[in-house]
């Protein structure tokens, strides 16, 4: 009889560890999302909502590998468009010989960032009508960068610059794409928006209504995709 409660006494101890850890694991992922500590404040001027970006990785500055490592972080900000409340659809277009500079064109190249800026990355968005909305723009990386996951990251971080976010170096590395990386080597396994960065976009989308009720965001997919 004692053998027996003794046992259960163990099961349900098993059981109560358990659950505690299954709450722990619950409440790590959807820790809420508070600005400059698991999210990224708003402000950087953005795409028009609704718009079509189309995304370009200059030959000779990169090879195949880092347009394939591009393209990843490109597919993971297209994918939450309607999520992100900005509609803003990325197309990868792979290697270009050229900038482009068209509407909705961005163009990533190599250049010297981190003497200048301390960052291994920036990007230069062009607003024609000086309104803080982004006709088109380049991404300019750093020799420092030689390692292509690493410009996953980076792309996810100046995608979501595209998008409204600032640079948060307070924020915990794993809750947003918008905190620091380390090194031009060293990835940070951030490969495309955070619950936290896709509910502050929606917070610089619902702002950007409030002051330009032209880009009001019509959440339907773009033609011809
Ligand atoms: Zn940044």
């Amino acid at each position: 009889m004692r053998t027996k409660l003794f046992a259960i006494s163990v099961v349900l101890i098993a059981v109560a560890l358990y659950a505690n850890h299954a709450n722990t694991v619950v409440a790590q992922t959807t820790a809420p999302c508070t600005v400059g500590h698991t999210s990224p404040s708003t402000g950087f001027w953005t795409w028009p909502a609704n718009s079509i970006v189309n995304i370009y990785v200059r030959d000779p500055d990169f090879s195949e590998d880092y347009a394939a490592a591009v393209r990843i972080a490109v597919q993971n900000w297209d994918a939450a468009a309607a999520e992100s409340g900005s509609n803003v659809h990325f197309i990868f277009h792979g290697l270009t010989l050229a900038t482009k500079t068209g509407q909705g064109d961005l163009t990533i190249t190599r250049g010297e960032t981190y003497d200048r800026k301390r960052h291994l990355a920036f990007l230069e968005a062009h607003s024609l009508q000086s309104n803080r909305l982004i006709d088109y723009a380049l991404v300019i990386v750093d020799v420092r960068v030689k390692n292509p996951e690493v410009l996953t990251n980076i792309m996810a971080h100046e995608l979501g610059h595209s998008l409204g976010l600032m640079d948060c170096y307070q924020c915990s590395r794993k809750t947003t794409a918008m905190s620091l990386l380390k090194t031009g080597t060293e990835p940070n396994g951030i490969e495309g928006p955070t619950p936290c960065d896709k509910s502050a976009v929606l917070a610089a989308y619902r702002e950007l209504a409030l002051h330009l009720p032209s880009t009001a965001v019509t959440l339907d997919k773009p033609s011809g995709q």
